[in-house]
């Protein structure tokens, strides 16, 4: 049987994120491995993506940071992940979880089967992208929708 000693929950907040923290604290109890938790916050742009109107990232992506930093330590004191355990990134979701994944030597990755780009899918665009991504073992939790 696969031993796991680091695993990397990927949390977008959306439903569930309570029952993805439980899941994964259950299974790195039962495998004696630390947890991470990643979320990524995707860039807020403005304008035309050309060289005459170049991007400008808005003040929202600041808060978005404030907001996310929060929600996690408070996710993090709950379910007892150390605050060094805990990511927040920008950029695109998968390529971010890859790659925290990777850096950190992370042998699962955990996340829900499906989230806000995957409401009415089997699997959200975000999980099968780690799934297809992934160097390490992929568990996506099934998240009933009600
Ligand atoms: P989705 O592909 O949006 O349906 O989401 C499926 C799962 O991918 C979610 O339950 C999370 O585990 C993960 N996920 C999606 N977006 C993010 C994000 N921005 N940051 C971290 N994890 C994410």
């Amino acid at each position: 049987m696969a031993e796991y000693k680091k695993i990397l929950l990927a949390l977008d907040f959306f439903d569930h994120t309570d029952k993805l923290c439980q899941h994964t604290g259950e299974l790195a109890e039962r495998f004696s491995a630390s947890t991470h938790y990643i979320h990524v916050v995707e860039p807020v742009m403005l304008g035309m993506q050309d060289e005459l109107s170049p991007i400008e990232p808005l003040g929202l992506e600041q808060e978005l940071l404030k907001q996310s930093a929060s929600r996690m330590q408070e996710l993090a004191e709950r379910h007892g992940v150390m605050a060094s355990n805990i990511h927040i990134e920008v950029g695109s979701p998968k390529k971010e979880i890859l790659r925290v994944a990777e850096e950190n030597d992370v042998d699962l990755i955990v996340t829900g089967s499906h989230g806000r780009h995957g409401v009415g899918l089997l699997l959200g665009s975000t999980a099968n992208a780690v799934l297809h991504g992934a160097n390490c073992d992929v568990l996506a939790v099934r998240l009933k929708q009600d």
